[in-house]
């Protein structure tokens, strides 16, 4: 399911085409009509999600090499590794965030079953 998620497709049906844009999600699935937001304010997982991975690309790509470098050659100059970390930190966030929500979507629906009398499946 998580998988699904990743390879931002519906975690339900695995249908892709989820989305009209890079940042517009469709509210239902083509496939088989689930509807994704599940209640009001659920996609601030997705923020979190989206959060989490762009921290941990600036973790590996910026605050560990200026660790290193700073410990092993303290004269080297680190700007490109900062550019290189702040350019991760903009683009990362923009990059994953179809991802996150499709990620989001199916990491909520191993927690969280989808129920048959749910709210949010009545069409
Ligand atoms: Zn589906």
């Amino acid at each position: 399911m998580l998988g699904r998620g990743l390879a931002k497709r519906c975690a339900v049906c695995g249908r892709g085409h989820l989305f009209d844009g890079w940042f517009t999600m469709k509210p239902r699935c083509p496939g088989c009509g689930y509807r994704f937001e599940r209640e009001e304010g659920f996609f601030l997982g997705a923020v979190v999600v989206n959060l989490a991975v762009a921290e941990a690309l600036m973790a590996i790509l910026c605050i560990v090499p200026v660790i290193y470098l700073s410990a092993t050659r303290p004269d080297a100059a680190i700007w490109p590794v900062l550019v290189g970390g702040l350019l991760a930190a903009v683009m990362a966030p923009i990059a994953f965030y179809p991802f996150s929500r499709t990620v989001w979507v199916a990491f909520e629906l191993m927690l969280r079953p989808a129920a048959t009398s749910e709210p949010s499946d009545a069409r």
